[in-house]
């Protein structure tokens, strides 16, 4: 969004990612509000779309938390070594059924302009959506976080990995 009056540009942080508990004990899939595509469980194919460009990219970030309290807005996010592409799917695999599960995400509508984010190299896009760093590219406000999810409880009692090792 650009002011009308001072034309200074004022990015609106992304809607909360969608969470979707998956058949497998353990899984979970995150989705970007408006992006679903590909084959839906109706049959129906939904074309690519995004409100941002093929170069931009999502970072998403994730925590998992015990026991019944929330931890704070900022607390005990994980970033990924990279960002995702636009319309992607996050599948998260083998997560506790003793945990629940949520994601936040901010964009970067475009391709990098500061050159800190090299493809090829793990977390460097995190020196270009760095605040504190001059020169850096702009990014959206991180979105609310997704709901909590907790992965479906598995079928039978999971066996201890003790019990199976041979001492
Ligand atoms: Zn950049």
């Amino acid at each position: 969004m650009t002011c009308i009056k001072c034309k200074a540009l004022c990015l609106l942080p992304p809607a909360a990612p969608l969470v979707k508990r998956m058949e497998t004990a353990g899984h979970l899939h995150f989705t970007m509000h408006g992006e679903e595509c590909g084959l839906q469980s109706n049959g129906v194919t939904l074309p690519k779309r995004s409100c941002i460009q093929d170069a931009g990219v999502y970072h998403v970030q994730w925590r998992g938390f015990d026991g019944e309290t929330t931890p704070g807005p900022d607390d005990e996010w994980r970033n990924p070594k990279k960002c995702v592409k636009p319309s992607s799917i996050i599948s998260k695999k083998n997560l506790s059924d003793q945990m629940r599960y949520q994601v936040r995400v901010r964009a970067r509508l475009g391709a990098c302009q500061c050159g800190r984010d090299i493809p090829s190299e793990d977390y460097g896009f995190l020196k270009c959506a760095d605040p504190n760093l001059p020169g850096g590219c702009l990014w959206t406000p991180w979105s609310a976080p997704s709901a909590v999810a907790t992965p479906v409880a598995p079928p039978v009692a999971p066996v201890a990995p003790e019990a199976s090792a041979a001492p």
